[in-house]
C-alpha cells in the first residue's frame, strides 16, 4: 500500500512537473517562422507528437526561409536567371501548389513578390516607404507566371526564375507547415489535438469533453478583443490581417500583405480574412492539403476585397467558408459557417451573411 501511494505521488509530481494531465496531454510552446507557435495532444502518441512537431517545424523552417542563406528558396532566389535550380520533390511540390493558388486567384497571390515585400523592409524589420521608381523597377519582375517548376515528382526537381525574381512563401509556408503538423498527428496516432502556427490553427478531433474546440476571430480594431468565435473539429482556420505586421509612418500604418498590383499594402477594404477547411487527414505526408490552401487564400482574399472575395467563394471551384471583416465595421460570414460562427456580443461590428446567390 505504501508502495502504491508512493508511486501516485511521485506519478502526481512529474505530471505536475512536466505539464501532462490526467487526459494525457502533452504540449510545446516554441518560437519559428518569425512567430509564437504552439501544439497541444491528447492520449497515446501525443508526447513524440508534440517533440516531432518541434523538430518538423524547424526542418521546413530551414528549407523554405527566405532569410537563411543555406535554405532551398535561397538557393532558388541566388540561382542566376533562366538557369535551373535544383530543390528537392516537397520544394518543388509545395512551390508548384503556390504556383497553381497564385494562377487561381489571377495574381492576387504571388509568390513572386518577394523583392517588393523586401523593399517595405519587411523581410528584415528595417521599414521604410520606397519610392515609386523603385517599386515600378521591380514589380516588372513580379509575375508568377515567369517561375518554372519541373519535375516535380523526381529526384531531378528544378525550379528556373526570370531576371530579377525571388520567391517568397511567407504567404503559404506556416499552412503547408500545419499540413505536415497533421500528418505527424496521424502517423502517431493521436485523436484530440490543436496546433496554432501564428494564425493559422489546425484542430484534430474534438476537445478530450467531446465538444467542438473553440478558435476566437481576432477583432483587428481591439488587440485582446474578437469579433466571433467558431466551434470546429477537424478544420483548418487561418487568418490574414494587416494588423498582424506593419509600421507607421507619417501617421500612415504600412502591412505586410502587399497587391501585386500595386506593390503597396492591400487597400481593399477588409482589415482580416479568415479561412476555413476539412482538417483533410494527408494520404502522402510532405505534401500540400488544405491547411496550404488556407493559407493561400486568406493572403488572396485580403488582396482581392470583399467583393472578388465573395464571387471566388461561390465560384465553388475549392471546397472551403470564411469570415471577412470590413473596415466599415462589418463582419462577413459564408453560410456554411451558420452552425459554427458565434458573434460576439457587443462587439459594435454587423454581421451579415455571404450566401451562395447573392441578395
Ligand atoms: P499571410 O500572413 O499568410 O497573409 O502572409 C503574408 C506574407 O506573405 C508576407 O509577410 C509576405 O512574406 C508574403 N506576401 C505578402 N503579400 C503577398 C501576396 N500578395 N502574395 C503572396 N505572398 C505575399
Ligand atoms: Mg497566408
Amino acid at each position: 500500500m505504501k508502495r502504491f501511494l508512493a508511486a501516485v505521488f511521485c506519478m502526481a509530481l512529474f505530471c505536475s512537473l512536466t505539464g501532462c494531465k490526467s487526459t494525457g496531454e502533452s504540449s510545446a510552446e516554441f518560437y519559428a517562422m518569425d512567430t509564437t507557435m504552439n501544439v497541444t495532444a491528447y492520449g497515446t502518441g501525443a508526447k513524440s507528437a508534440v517533440s516531432e512537431t518541434q523538430a518538423e517545424v524547424d526542418r521546413l523552417e530551414a528549407l523554405l526561409s527566405r532569410t537563411r542563406s543555406d535554405s532551398e528558396v535561397s538557393a532558388i532566389n541566388s540561382g542566376a536567371a533562366d538557369a535551373p535550380v535544383a530543390v528537392s520533390i516537397e520544394t518543388a511540390g509545395l512551390l508548384n501548389a503556390a504556383w497553381s493558388y497564385s494562377h487561381t486567384t489571377n495574381g492576387a497571390f504571388d509568390i513572386t513578390i518577394a523583392p517588393v515585400v523586401s523593399a517595405w523592409g519587411f523581410t528584415t524589420d528595417h521599414y521604410q516607404v520606397p519610392t515609386q521608381p523603385a517599386l515600378d523597377a521591380l514589380l516588372n519582375a513580379v509575375d508568377y507566371t515567369g517561375v518554372l517548376v519541373e519535375g516535380i515528382s523526381s529526384s531531378s526537381a528544378r525550379v528556373t526564375l526570370r531576371k530579377g525574381q525571388a520567391v517568397d512563401l511567407g504567404g503559404i509556408a506556416k499552412g503547408y507547415a500545419s499540413d505536415c503538423v497533421e500528418a505527424i498527428l496521424s502517423e502517431n496516432g493521436v485523436e484530440r489535438a490543436m496546433a496554432s502556427l501564428g494564425g493559422n490553427i489546425y484542430v484534430r478531433g474534438t476537445k478530450p469533453d467531446g465538444s467542438a474546440w473553440r478558435v476566437g476571430v481576432q477583432d483587428p480594431d481591439r488587440s485582446g478583443g474578437f469579433v466571433g468565435v467558431l466551434s470546429l473539429s477537424d478544420a483548418f482556420a487561418v487568418t490574414s490581417g494587416g494588423y498582424q505586421r506593419y509600421f507607421e509612418q507619417d501617421g500612415k500604418r504600412y502591412h505586410h500583405i502587399i497587391d501585386p498590383a500595386t506593390g503597396y499594402p492591400a487597400e481593399s477594404g477588409l482589415t482580416s480574412v479568415t479561412i476555413v477547411a476539412d482538417g483533410n487527414k494527408t494520404e502522402t505526408p510532405n505534401t500540400p492539403g488544405n491547411g496550404t490552401m488556407c493559407d493561400a487564400f486568406s493572403t488572396a482574399m485580403f488582396v482581392m476585397g470583399e467583393e472578388k472575395a465573395a464571387e471566388f467563394w461561390r465560384s465553388g471551384a475549392y471546397n472551403f467558408q470564411m469570415v471577412l471583416v470590413t473596415e466599415d465595421g462589418r463582419v462577413l460570414v459564408t453560410d456554411g459557417l451558420a452552425d459554427k460562427f458565434e458573434q460576439e456580443d457587443g462587439s459594435g461590428y454587423a454581421y451579415e451573411t455571404i450566401s451562395r446567390t447573392p441578395s
